[in-house]
């Protein structure tokens, strides 16, 4: 083997082990291949479980005159032929007096292969000839073996990432398991227990007492009215059996009616409005007034005593809503999940709750077509903010 070429294997070899991404070792691997063998385009069709082509995932035209992109049919019909063999094809073109070289394509067809299966074909033209030689076609075929680990390596690399997703989803269901009881146990246990001592007969409770205990009871009530309605409200949205009623609505009015009840069930809550006209959304009144009813009930409980400012404005064809408080806010790290199914920052002990809450608010948001998202420097509060098109 010539001293050159095998510099050649050596650094395609290389180029496969060192790059992370496919596309970046693609492109250097066509660049080192070039110097191995003359080729003008040159794809990789990928194939599906039977076999078939599904999409080209490379193609590129190095050579004179066309356009690998825009050009990949040349190359289909071999790239069939290569998955249904199995193995390599070699196609040249009958001598004919044709001088056009582009009516002239020498192909070289090779298979990608994982154990057990073709997951796709590499294709090589040359428009012309001349015809491959036996050297050019071993790297050609080394060239393909590389190719292989490559795609093999994506593909473990997006398993992996499933894995690790779905991994993530068990951990928080275990934790929301947990957690559930914890939440359904302790008002019942409030209830029960206020409940037998109203009941004692050796006892007597005066008035103040009776109401003060019912009243708790009455709280506790409530509490896990809220908890049960949060699950299957949760259940609702996985089975895709939550009903909207879509209707054209004024967004300021839902504010009102949302903060007029929070000052009522948050006796002191500041919360400062700054609503400016806008026009009228396409949407559910009740279910948006829940996701901002959420976000004022987040404020109350992770940030006790700060004022709230409630944004309304318009950009574009969108409609935002702000909801800002001043209380410790949310570490980075913990944004990008915040919005996930059971996911909780804070420990249930010190702040009661499922994790579902903002979950919620994200699915009835995307029904709306609409985006939510949080910004936060901790210590200095966090906003969330809702994006809803208008026309
Ligand atoms: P829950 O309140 O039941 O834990 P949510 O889905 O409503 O569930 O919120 C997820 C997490 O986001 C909470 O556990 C909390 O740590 C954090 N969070 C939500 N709102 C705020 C806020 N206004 N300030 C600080 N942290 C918040």
């Amino acid at each position: 083997m010539e001293p050159d070429c095998l510099a050649s294997l050596c650094l395609l070899a290389d180029i496969v082990t060192q790059t992370s991404n496919w596309k970046t070792a693609l492109d250097a691997l066509i660049e080192a291949l070039r110097s191995a063998i003359i080729f003008d385009n040159f794809a990789i069709f990928r194939a599906d479980a039977n076999g078939q082509i599904s999409d080209v995932a490379y193609a590129r035209a190095v050579g004179r005159g066309k356009s690998g992109e825009a050009d990949v049919a040349w190359g289909e019909s071999i790239a069939n032929q290569v998955l249904s063999v199995g193995r390599m094809v070699l196609q040249e073109p009958q001598v004919s007096l044709n001088t056009d070289r582009l009516q002239r394509p020498y192909l070289l067809g090779l298979p990608l292969k994982a154990p057990g299966q073709t997951i796709g074909a590499l294709i090589f033209v040359r428009f012309g000839g001349p015809v491959y030689t036996e050297e050019q076609i071993k790297i050609a075929i080394l060239a393909a073996a590389l190719v292989s680990s490559l795609f093999e390596r994506e593909i473990w690399q997006e398993k992996m990432a499933e894995c690790e997703a779905i991994q993530r989803q068990m951990n928080l269901q275990e934790e929301f398991v947990a957690t559930i009881s914890h939440e359904l146990r302790t008002p019942l246990g409030f209830i029960k227990g206020y409940t037998t001592t109203l009941l004692r007969e050796d006892t007597q409770w005066d008035a103040a007492t009776q109401r003060e205990f019912l009243t708790i009871i009455d709280e506790e009530a409530d509490h896990l009215t809220d908890l049960i309605e949060n699950i299957l409200e949760t259940a609702r949205l996985q089975s895709d059996t939550l009903q909207m009623t879509f209707q054209p609505l004024a967004l300021e009015r839902v504010i009102r009616d949302v903060v007029v009840r929070a000052q009522t069930r948050y006796k002191g809550m500041r919360i400062l409005l700054d609503l400016e006209p806008v026009p009228l959304i396409q949407g559910d009144a009740v279910r948006l007034a829940q996701v901002i009813e959420n976000l004022l009930n987040n404020a109350a409980k992770y940030a006790p005593g700060s004022p709230v400012s409630i944004r309304l404005w318009q950009e574009k064809n969108r409609v935002l809503i702000s909801v800002a408080d001043q209380g410790p806010g949310i570490a980075a790290q913990h944004l990008p999940y915040i919005f996930d199914r059971f996911y909780r920052v804070s420990d249930g002990k010190t702040h009661p709750g499922t994790g579902l809450g903002l979950f919620i608010c994200r699915q009835i948001v995307q029904m709306h077509h609409g985006r939510i998202w949080a910004e936060s420097e901790p210590g200095h509060g966090v906003t969330f903010f809702l994006a809803l098109p208008c026309n």
